[in-house]
């Protein structure tokens, strides 16, 4: 009896969605993904949840000593420490949804892509950036659920991390975050873009 040869699923695409909070990167990520039908990488973090986040949705919440067990474990495809708690991103699921020939998007700190970058070399990386200081310190504040030592933390590692994505090179895209929808109309071109390269 003959073989019915079958083609092999294409490998679906991996990008990295990066910058500093408040930069409205969480609201660009969840429309790009409607718009998309790409697949989000829901990271395990140390950190306890905000109101209204839910485990397995935004995060999966887990403790210290379990983060240290998927570290030892190589179940992360990076991982960072961000303001004293430690996020990651499970590899399995990444690497499972790719090989389904999904679109995967991580929405990860500079860190993190830096390290996919190195390990995923095929990996497109873009960052999201506020049109000013002002505006970002202003975001930074509206959001209503920090203190202001934590706002204006945050204010100073959001610039060191643009510096650090930029000097990295790993960044092939930055995305300037002025108008809402002219934001997602970039990175939605963008995923179509780099998907259509590979036809
Ligand atoms: P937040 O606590 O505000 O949700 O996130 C803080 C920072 O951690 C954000 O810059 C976010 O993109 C980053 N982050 C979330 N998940 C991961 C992850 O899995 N790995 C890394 N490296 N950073 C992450």
């Amino acid at each position: 009896m003959n073989e019915i040869p079958t083609e092999p699923t294409r490998r679906g695409r991996l990008f990295v969605i990066s910058g500093p909070s408040g930069v409205g990167k969480s609201t660009i990520v969840k429309k790009v993904l409607a718009r998309t039908g790409a697949t989000f990488s829901v990271s395990a973090t140390t950190r306890r949840p905000r109101e209204g986040e839910r485990n397995g949705r935004e995060y999966v919440f887990v403790t210290v000593e379990a983060f240290g067990r998927m570290i030892d474990d190589n179940a992360l495809l990076e991982w960072a420490d961000v303001f004293g708690n430690r996020y990651g991103t499970p590899a399995e699921p990444v690497n499972d949804a790719i090989d389904a020939g999904r679109t995967v998007v991580l929405e990860i700190d500079v860190q993190g892509g830096v390290q996919v970058a190195r390990n995923q070399p095929e990996a497109t990386l873009i960052l999201i950036v506020a049109p000013n200081d002002e505006e970002l310190r202003r975001r930074l504040t509206g959001r209503g659920t920090d203190e202001p030592e934590v706002i204006a933390r945050r204010l100073a590692k959001a610039k060191a991390e643009i510096q650090m994505a930029r000097d990295s090179g790993a960044y092939e895209y930055e995305v300037v975050n002025d108008s809402l929808d002219e934001a997602i109309d970039a990175v939605v071109t963008i995923i179509h873009q780099e998907s259509e390269e590979d036809d």
